[in-house]
């Protein structure tokens, strides 16, 4: 039986890299790699406290329900 679990997903299209949803993430989920300009994500060490969304000032960042097995 699968179980469905929420993560972050990332729209590079819509990204400005201004750095405010990993300066408010507590927990260094969070990183840009500087010369791709690729926000990475940890799902190991987020917490789901929905921080980055509300400092994100282009939408760029939602959250997305996937299914495990
Ligand atoms: S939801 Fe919270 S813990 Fe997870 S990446 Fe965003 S700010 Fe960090
Ligand atoms: S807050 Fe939004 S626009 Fe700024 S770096 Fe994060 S995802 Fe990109």
């Amino acid at each position: 039986m699968s179980r469905q679990r929420e993560v972050l997903a990332w729209n590079p299209e819509h990204c400005r890299h201004c750095f405010g949803c990993i300066a408010m993430c507590v927990r260094g989920a969070l990183t840009l790699d500087h010369e791709h300009g690729v926000l990475s994500y940890n799902i190991r060490k987020c917490i789901r406290c929905n921080s980055c969304l509300r400092a994100c000032p282009t939408g760029a960042l939602h959250v997305e329900a996937v299914h495990e097995a």
